[in-house]
Parts: C-alpha cells; sequence; structure tokens
C-alpha cells in the first residue's frame, strides 16, 4: 500500500483557510454565533426553514452511534486501569452510590415543581409525518447513517452503513498506524481514542446543527420552546447549585475539611472543569488540589479524584434526568413514577458510562430516552444550551469526586510530616 499522505503539498486555498480560521473560533463562540444567525434565518425564512433541521438529526444520529461502544470501551478501560482495593475500595460504592442518588433525585425535584417544559406546547411526530418525511432524499440519506456502529455489520445489512464506519475508523486511525500495541490494555486504549476522534469530528459539526435547529424551530414554530429552554438552564443551575450545597454541607459534619477550605484549595480544579468541560482533562488538577492544598491523605485524594473521576459523574445524572422529564413536559407526556424510576436507572449508568470529556452526556442521553419510550427527535432542542451546562456539570461532576475524597479521608486529619 501506498502512503500517500507525504507525496502531496499542502496547499492552503481561500476555502481551507476560512475553515482552520473558523475552526480556531472556541466552540462556543461558534454555537452562540450560529445561534444567533439561527435566529435571522429562522425569522426570515419562516416555515420554510424547516429542512434546516437535517444537520441536527444528523448529529443526534451519528452520537447515537457512537454511544454503545464509547461506553464500552470507557467502562472497559476503567476497569482495566484503576486500582482497586483496600479499605478505603469498600466505602467507595456506596458514597458513589448515594451521590448519585441525592443528585438525581435533586434534579427530578427541581423538573417537577418548576415543569420548565410546560406550555411549550409541542406535539410528538406523528407516525403519519414520519412516512412522509422518508420521502425526501435528505431522509433517505439520513436513513443511510449507521443507527448503531455494529448494525451494517451484523444482519440489518447497509453497505452504505459499512463503509461509512469504514471510512471513520480509516480516517481516525491514519495517524495511528505506526503505534505498537504490546498489550491488550493498548488495544482498547487505540479503540477509545479512535472513537473519541470521531467523537470529536461530530462536534465540530456542531454548531451548523444549531444553526439549522434554532432556524427551523424559531421559523415554524416561534419563540415558546425558547422561553422553555431559557426556563429549563434556569432550573438545571438551580439543581446543581443544590447539589453543590449537599456536598458542602456532607463535607462539614462527615469530615475534618471545611466546606471553605475546600473550595479554596479546589478552585483551580473547579475551574478547570468549567473551562475544559472535561473531568478527565481536570483529574490531575483535582488529584493535587485535594493532596497539596487541601491537605487529604494520599490514598483519600486518589480514590476519589481517580477513581472518582470515572464513574462519578453526578453532574451528568443530574442532568439527564432533568432533560427527560424536560422533553416529556414539552410534547406533554406524563411520565408515571414507574417510567421516572426508569429514568432514575438508566441515567445513573449512562453518567457511569459518560467518559468525562465534553458533550459525552448528551451521547448517552439517547439511551435514557431509548429507555422510557420518549422520542429522541428532541435531544437536537438540547444541543442549543449544551454547551454552557456541559461545562457547569462538569464542574459538579469534580466537586463529587472532592466531596468523596473528603469523605473518605474522615474525621481525623493526617498527621503533618515535618
Ligand atoms: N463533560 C462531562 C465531564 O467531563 C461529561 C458530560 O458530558 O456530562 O465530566
Amino acid at each position: 500500500m501506498t502512503d500517500n499522505t507525504s507525496e502531496k503539498p499542502t496547499t492552503v486555498t481561500p476555502n481551507t483557510a476560512l475553515i482552520a480560521q473558523w475552526q480556531s473560533i472556541p466552540l462556543y463562540l461558534r454555537i452562540v454565533m450560529a445561534l444567533v444567525l439561527g435566529v435571522v434565518v429562522g425569522i426570515v425564512l419562516g416555515p420554510e426553514a424547516a429542512v434546516l433541521s437535517v444537520p441536527g438529526k444528523l448529529v443526534l444520529r451519528l452520537l447515537g452511534a457512537l454511544a454503545p461502544p464509547l461506553i464500552l470501551a470507557a467502562i472497559i478501560h476503567t476497569f482495566m486501569t484503576t486500582h482497586l482495593g483496600g479499605p478505603l475500595a469498600a466505602r467507595l460504592p456506596r458514597l458513589l452510590l448515594l451521590n448519585t442518588l441525592v443528585a438525581i433525585t435533586v434534579g427530578l425535584t427541581v423538573a417537577n415543581v418548576f415543569e420548565p417544559g410546560r406550555g411549550a406546547g409541542l406535539t410528538p411526530p406523528s407516525p403519519h409525518e414520519e412516512a412522509t418525511k422518508a420521502a425526501n432524499p435528505l431522509a433517505i440519506f439520513l436513513e443511510n447513517v449507521p443507527k448503531s456502529l455494529l448494525g451494517p455489520l451484523g444482519d440489518d445489512g447497509k453497505v452504505i452503513g459499512v463503509i461509512f464506519i469504514a471510512v471513520a475508523f480509516g480516517m481516525a486511525l491514519r495517524k495511528e498506524r505506526e503505534r505498537p500495541i504490546m498489550t491488550v490494555g493498548h488495544l482498547v486504549e487505540v479503540f477509545l481514542d479512535a472513537l473519541i476522534k470521531i467523537l470529536h469530528w461530530i462536534i465540530a459539526v456542531v454548531p451548523l446543527a444549531v444553526f439549522g435547529i434554532v432556524a427551523s424551530i424559531i421559523g415554524s414554530q416561534g419563540v415558546a420552546q425558547f422561553k422553555a429552554l431559557g426556563i429549563f438552564v434556569l432550573c438545571v443551575l438551580l439543581a446543581l447549585v443544590i447539589q453543590a450545597a449537599y456536598y458542602l454541607i456532607r463535607i462539614r459534619f462527615g469530615s475534618w475539611v471545611s466546606p471553605v477550605q475546600l473550595l479554596r484549595g479546589g478552585r483551580d480544579a473547579l475551574v478547570m472543569a468549567f473551562s475544559t468541560a472535561s473531568s478527565t482533562a481536570t483529574m490531575p488538577v483535582t488529584y493535587a488540589a485535594l493532596r497539596d492544598r487541601v491537605g487529604l491523605r494520599e490514598q483519600s485524594a486518589g480514590m476519589g479524584a481517580l477513581v472518582g473521576a470515572n464513574f462519578n459523574n453526578d453532574g451528568t445524572a443530574l442532568y439527564e434526568a432533568m432533560a427527560a422529564l424536560f422533553i416529556a413536559q414539552m410534547i406533554g407526556m406524563d411520565l408515571s413514577l414507574q417510567q421516572q424510576m426508569m429514568v432514575v436507572l438508566t441515567s445513573m449508568i449512562a453518567s457511569v458510562g459518560a467518559a468525562g470529556i465534553p458533550e459525552a452526556g448528551l451521547v448517552t442521553m439517547t439511551m435514557v430516552f431509548s429507555a422510557v419510550g420518549l422520542p429522541v427527535e428532541y435531544i437536537p432542542v438540547l444541543l442549543t444550551v449544551d454547551w454552557f451546562l456541559d461545562r457547569c456539570r462538569t464542574a459538579i461532576n469534580v466537586m463529587g469526586d472532592m466531596n468523596v475524597s473528603c469523605l473518605l479521608d474522615g474525621k481525623q486529619k493526617q498527621e503533618s510530616i515535618p
């Protein structure tokens, strides 16, 4: 096979320069710009803007396809690489479970009390609508984008789907072809890295998707949904603040650390979590802050920050549960207690499976929606605010890790080493 990567000189056409310039703008700014443009185009085009919703659906479909393998690889990787053992490890699952349950309860309570989605007046997609959509060429294209990574390789038999997957992995692994694989661990890492690379490509299309979704919603349904979305953002923020307060109270009564000490010592990690939207990227900073600035024992800092960062995503769990309820309210679907229990269960699994990277929660959300029979078509509406809420819930994910570390450290401060 010939290597043609080094043969061609890279020509910088005005187009590539423009793309590079666009991509050098931070993602959140690109999304805000897309949002503003979407509002303008929606007002100008009116109902005609409905066709612009296709990129949003495409992004959703791709995210959904990526979710199961990403969860699989992230969990295998965590189990293979984290040190599990010792007396602290026995207390850890109980603490993690309790915190996540509290987070989901807080989220569901706030969403039930304030009902941010009520009054948005959306109707669930009817089978008739689905049938007419299937006739247009864009819909046919969408139909061929695989719904799951393994589907086209199994018995759904869609060759175009196989090609999509082959091209995506081929491109993602292009730079990795010389990477030596000596152990099974390396193999899992390569698979995970390739998936994360593909996820980044999908995220690059998010501004376009946001533009299309906003334009089509404003054009065909007006601003009611966005009012509801604004209230939803406020509700999520309120729930996250309550969760933060819960952490601080637990720390105050369950460990020697005072809440002020924790906030002061851990602020670098919290700010970094907010600015990167990645608890994995923040992990080393969280660990160092807990050990060096707060003064926890090495083992408790490690357990919370390193193991917790992989499994403990309370902010994500809270958000997924609230999002499911919000969309149910928007389409006027009453979730029974049983369905809400299902939301609790799947949100817990989804938050454990969400890798600590930007937008991971959005990827696993399709799972929560499918489990309770909510139409996933409305998840794109959340894309418009996810860039912001992702940062906020990541900060809470990191704060949850800090909370666990402090509780594991107990009421007795370690003897200071002279
Ligand atoms: N961005 C979050 C994190 O890194 C995960 C999520 O999307 O909820 O913890």
